[in-house]
C-alpha cells in the first residue's frame, strides 16, 4: 500500500504557514545555504540525477532543460515561473502558493543560483489575486531577510525576483506566449524552436518551470537527488501533488509517490461520494483522454498513463460518478477550449468553435449519429496541426468520450434529449 509522502504540503495544517517565521521554523531556508557551498553545475547535476520531470503537465526532465542553456550569451539569463496554472481541474500550484509560498521563493533563488541566473519572474494568473498578494508578501518578506537582492547572505550573489501578474487567459500557460505577455505584448505562443532555454524572455536564454518543480528544488539540495529518487517509478521518479475533485468523499491535494493509483488515492479520499459509483475521470485534466472504472489501477506515472491511452499531464483527477452526462461534460471542456483558443491557428480557432455548436446541438438531442463520425474527422484535422498544446488537448475529451460512451451519445438522439437529471448531481448545480 502506497502512502503519502508530504514534502510540499507537510505544513498546511498550520495556520502561519505562509509566513517566513513558520517556513524557517521548519527547516526553511536551511537548503539555501547548503546551495550555496555547492557549485551552481553541481545543482544542475543534482537536479538531473534526481530524475525531477516537468510538474506542469509536460513531464520534461527539469535538469536537462537546465543543461540546454547555451554557456556563454550576449543577453541575460533568466528564470521564468509558471504560476498561470488554468488547465480545467487543476488547482495544485495555487493551493501550494496560499500556504507555503516561501518552498517557492526558496526554490527561485537556489534554481537561479543554479543556472547563473540574476534575473527570475513569477508570472500568475491574473484572476487569482489571494495568490499574487500572498506572494508579494513572501517576496518582501525574503528581500528583508537578505535571501533576496544583492550578495545574498553574503555568497556574493545577487538575484532579483519580480512577482508579475497575467490578465487571465488560459494560453499565457503555454510558455512562449507566457514570454510573449511577460514582455507586454499579446500572448500568443511562439514558434519553437528556438526553445527558451535558447531564446527566451527579452531573447534571453531562458528557464521556465512549473510551480510545483521549482519548489521541489530546495528538498532535493537538502536531501540529496538519491532521496528524490528513491520514491515514485523507473522513469517517473519522486512525489507529487495529487488534486481530487469533483464526486469524491473528501476531495483535496494528496501529496504521494509517482506510480500510485487513483484506487489507492480514493481510498485516502473516502471514496466516491456515498451511495455512487464511479463512471470515468481524468488522469491530468481536461487535456488528458478520460479513464474509467478500469483503469482505477493503472500507477499514475508518465509511461503507464501514456500504455493506458491517456497522460498523466497535471495530476488533476476529476472525478464524475454515474449521475454525470459525459456529453454534457465534455461540452463545458470544449466550451472551455473554444473561449480560451487564442485565435492564431485555423485548426484549433475553427475546429473548438465546431466541437462547441456539434456537442451543444448532440447534448441536446437534435445531433444525428453521422455527427460523431463528423466530430472524429474534425479531431483529426486538429490533432497535430495545431500551433500550440491547447489545439491537440481539445481532441482529446472529445475522443476519448466517444470511444468509450458512444452509446451515451446515441441515447441523446434516441430519446430526443440527455437522459440525466441535472438536479442529480452536484456538478451542474
Ligand atoms: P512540451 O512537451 O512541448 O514542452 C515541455 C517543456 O520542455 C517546455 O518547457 C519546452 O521548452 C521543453 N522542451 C521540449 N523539447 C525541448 C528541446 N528539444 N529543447 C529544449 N527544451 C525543450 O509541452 P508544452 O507544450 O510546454 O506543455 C504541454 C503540457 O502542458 C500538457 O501536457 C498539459 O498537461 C500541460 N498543461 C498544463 C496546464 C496547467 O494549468 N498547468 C495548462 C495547460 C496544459
Ligand atoms: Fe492559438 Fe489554439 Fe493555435 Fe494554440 S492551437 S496557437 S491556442 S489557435
Amino acid at each position: 500500500m502506497t502512502t503519502l509522502t508530504p514534502v510540499l504540503t507537510k505544513n498546511w495544517d498550520q495556520s502561519d504557514s505562509f509566513t517566513r517565521a513558520a517556513y524557517e521554523r521548519e527547516g526553511g531556508y536551511k537548503a539555501l545555504r547548503k546551495a550555496f557551498g555547492m557549485e551552481p553545475d553541481t545543482i544542475v547535476q543534482a537536479v538531473k540525477d534526481s530524475g525531477l520531470r516537468g510538474r506542469g503537465g509536460a513531464g520534461f526532465p527539469t535538469g536537462m532543460k537546465w543543461g540546454f542553456l547555451p554557456p556563454t550569451s550576449p543577453n541575460p539569463r533568466y528564470l521564468v515561473v509558471n504560476a498561470d496554472e488554468s488547465e480545467p481541474g487543476t488547482c495544485k500550484d495555487i493551493p501550494l502558493m496560499m500556504a507555503n509560498p516561501h518552498v517557492l521563493v526558496e526554490g527561485v533563488i537556489i534554481s537561479s543560483y543554479a543556472i547563473r541566473s540574476n534575473h527570475a519572474f513569477i508570472y500568475v494568473r491574473g484572476e487569482v489575486l489571494h495568490v499574487i498578494r500572498r506572494l508579494q508578501a513572501a517576496v518582501a518578506e525574503a528581500y528583508e531577510a537578505g535571501y533576496l537582492g544583492k550578495d545574498i547572505l553574503g555568497s556574493g550573489y545577487d538575484l532579483e525576483l519580480v512577482v508579475h501578474t497575467g490578465a487571465g487567459a488560459y494560453i499565457c500557460g503555454e510558455e512562449t506566449a507566457l514570454l510573449d505577455s511577460l514582455e507586454g505584448f499579446r500572448g500568443q505562443p511562439r514558434l519553437k524552436p528556438p526553445f527558451p532555454a535558447v531564446a527566451g524572455l527579452y531573447g534571453g536564454p531562458t528557464v521556465i518551470n512549473n510551480v510545483e518543480s521549482i519548489a521541489s528544488v530546495p528538498s532535493i539540495v537538502e536531501n540529496g537527488a538519491d532521496w528524490f529518487a528513491s520514491m515514485g517509478t523507473e522513469k517517473s521518479k519522486g512525489f507529487g501533488i495529487f488534486s481530487l475533485s469533483g464526486h469524491v468523499t473528501r476531495p483535496g491535494q494528496y501529496e504521494a509517490p509517482l506510480g500510485i493509483t487513483l484506487r489507492e488515492l480514493l481510498d485516502m479520499a473516502g471514496g466516491i461520494r456515498e451511495g455512487h459509483r464511479l463512471k470515468f475521470w481524468t488522469p491530468g485534466g481536461s487535456s488528458t483522454p478520460i479513464f474509467t472504472e478500469e483503469h482505477l489501477d493503472v500507477p499514475l506515472d508518465f509511461e503507464s498513463v501514456g500504455a493506458a491511452g491517456s497522460m498523466l499531464g497535471t495530476r488533476a483527477l476529476q472525478i464524475f460518478d454515474e449521475t454525470t452526462c459525459v456529453v454534457r461534460a465534455v461540452l463545458r471542456w470544449s466550451e472551455f477550449y473554444a473561449h480560451e483558443s487564442c485565435g492564431k491557428c485555423t485548426p484549433c480557432r475553427e475546429g473548438t468553435y465546431w466541437y462547441k455548436q456539434m456537442l451543444k446541438r448532440l447534448e441536446a438531442g437534435d445531433g444525428k449519429e453521422e455527427d460523431l463520425e463528423t466530430l472524429l474527422d474534425l479531431s483529426d484535422n486538429i490533432l497535430g496541426r495545431s500551433f500550440c498544446a491547447l489545439g491537440d488537448g481539445a481532441t482529446s475529451p472529445v475522443v476519448s468520450s466517444i470511444k468509450l460512451f458512444r452509446d451515451e451519445y446515441l441515447q441523446h438522439f434516441e430519446r430526443g434529449g440527455c437522459p440525466f437529471d441535472p438536479a442529480k448531481s452536484t456538478l451542474w448545480g
